[in-house]
């Protein structure tokens, strides 16, 4: 055998230590990113079967049989729970991906490759058709894929998408409308059946983007008019296990209507001299985990499993809602659907009397509250989208509700009529620490910085130094996001790259 060197007790206590430093991801302190359902049992049987499949290689479920009948049966609970059983329009097919973001990925692209088969030897670019609060991963997805991204302004006080504004923008050119059932940033449930209606008879793709609030919509106690397969023209539907199917991160579902459609997802190539390539997702070898701990959370907990958690969000949201609907100065943006919610400063008030949402999170998380900062953002037609903070309500929630809603009281009481951070302010600051000042950081805008000069910014900014932990967050996130919204975003975006990649950057090796 092998001589370790190290001991493995002293390697799992090192990975202690490190995990210690982390945001909690247990018992509801972090509103955002991790979803606990509160079930230590469940978590328990989520990490046995990921453990047994631990050697399995996802890539091929005709070698590795266990992955064939997980997958099929993870279709199975998701076509059931999002009413695709019935075969109008074509039978519901689906596949297990590696999270929200691929499964976008691969709508996308599916959709594309429908468009252009339909079109032999186009030219044409095609375009993605949203509203302006879809999810980021089909900016990504545009992207990589080739397609023109327009995106269509939301109301500016509610956060809702209008269907008239999106039938204006349809043409033979859009390959796809994506819509979200809820959106991230404003929890909002998009108009699925009017947008369906108008995209349908043009034969235009529509995916709902269900990838955070699938699997709690699909159980929540109010009646919400039908956003999922059961409306014809809907094409596709994500949903993230690894959200509100409490699954560890690293899977999600993406189920599409009609075989032949699902069909050009796939890549399979037979050109060259190793195994013939066939992948319905955007790796090849792959794990098996992930696929496991869902598959066995819902063996476990079934529809009236999942039914009783949605029912904990629920509840817990509810009392949140009410906290906030009670607080002087913030707002609950817009009719939230769902466990989400954001909260903007009621600017219908006198500037004393508003709580900066920011200040906000801020304070609660001085009380160990993780609130996430979203930062304002303009339109395309020059409305302005107000500055938020978002929390995602999960089970465990409901158990410290109470102590949330204390604590999100006192922290607008700290900070009741203190003025937004001016970010424009920040920058003219900032700007003297930069060679050219202002105009300097335009022209860095537009110059593609180089990883130095980017660092420089960063370390002018005082947002880089410091290794390993000391290069946390800063304590006060407010003045970061109002730099978010006041610098141009190509060059916040040429920073924030900068800032993470330096984050796992290993240390210069000692010179000898
Ligand atoms: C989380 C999320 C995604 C992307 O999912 P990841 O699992 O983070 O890759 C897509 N759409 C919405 C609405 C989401 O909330």
């Amino acid at each position: 055998m092998t001589a370790f060197r190290r001991d493995p007790a002293d390697i799992l206590a090192e990975l202690g230590r490190l995990r210690a430093g982390d945001a909690p991801t247990h018992g509801g302190r972090v509103l955002s990113y991790v979803y606990d359902s509160g079930e230590a049992e469940l978590d328990e049987l989520a990490a046995a079967a990921a453990r047994l499949v631990q050697p399995v290689n996802g890539l091929d479920p005709t070698t590795f049989t266990s992955v064939a009948a997980m997958e099929s049966g993870l279709v199975g609970f998701a076509r059931r729970v999002f009413h695709g059983e019935r075969d109008e329009g074509g039978v519901v097919v689906g596949t297990i991906t590696s999270g929200g973001t691929e499964s976008c990925l691969l709508a996308v692209k599916t959709a594309r490759d429908v468009w252009r088969a339909a079109r032999a030897g186009t030219p044409r670019v095609p375009r993605l058709v949203a509203p302006v609060t879809v999810h980021a991963a089909f900016h990504k997805a545009a992207e990589y894929f080739g397609l023109v991204l327009d995106l269509v302004p939301v109301d500016p006080a509610t956060g809702a998408a209008t269907p008239s504004a999106i039938e204006q923008r349809l043409g033979d050119d859009v390959a796809l409308v994506v819509v979200s059932a809820p959106s991230y940033p404003f929890a909002t449930l998009d108009p699925v059946a009017d947008v369906a209606a108008v995209c349908a008879p043009r034969g235009i793709a529509l995916h709902v983007d269900a990838c955070i609030g699938g699997f709690a919509l699909a159980f929540w106690p109010d009646e919400l008019p039908a956003w999922d397969l059961a409306v014809p023209g809907v094409t596709s539907l994500s949903a993230d296990l690894h959200k509100y199917g409490y699954a560890p991160k690293g899977v999600s579902v993406l189920l599409t209507r009609g075989r032949d459609r699902q069909r050009h997802q796939y890549f399979a190539t037979t050109a060259w001299p190793g195994y013939p390539v066939v992948n319905p997702t955007m790796t090849g070898s792959k794990p098996a985990g992930p696929l496991a701990a869902a598959w066995a959370i819902v063996e476990a907990l079934g529809e009236p499993g999942f039914a009783e958690l949605t029912g904990r969000a629920a509840r817990a949201t509810g009392v949140l809602r009410s906290t906030l609907d009670g607080i002087e100065g913030l707002r609950v943006v817009g009719d939230p659907t769902g466990p989400l919610l954001a909260v903007a400063a009621d600017e219908g008030l006198a500037p004393e009397h508003r709580v900066d949402p920011h200040h906000w999170a801020d304070a609660a998380r001085e009380a160990g509250w993780q609130l996430q900062l979203q930062p304002g953002l303009t339109q395309a037609d020059g409305t302005r989208l107000p500055h938020t903070t978002h929390l995602t309500v999960t089970p465990v929630t409901e158990t410290v509700a109470a102590e949330l809603s204390v604590s999100l009281v006192s922290a607008a009481d700290a900070v009741r009529g203190t003025p937004p951070v001016d970010g424009d302010a920040l920058v003219a600051g900032l700007a003297t620490q930069v060679p050219g000042g202002a105009q300097g950081l335009v022209a860095a805008a537009s110059a593609g910085l180089d990883s130095e000069a980017a660092a420089g910014l960063l370390a002018a900014f005082g947002l880089l130094g410091g290794q390993g932990a000391e290069r946390a967050l800063p304590d006060r996130l407010a003045p970061v996001l109002a730099l978010v919204e006041a610098l141009p975003g190509p060059l916040t975006e040429r920073l924030l790259v900068e800032l993470l990649a330096r984050v796992v950057e290993p240390p210069a090796a000692a010179s000898d």
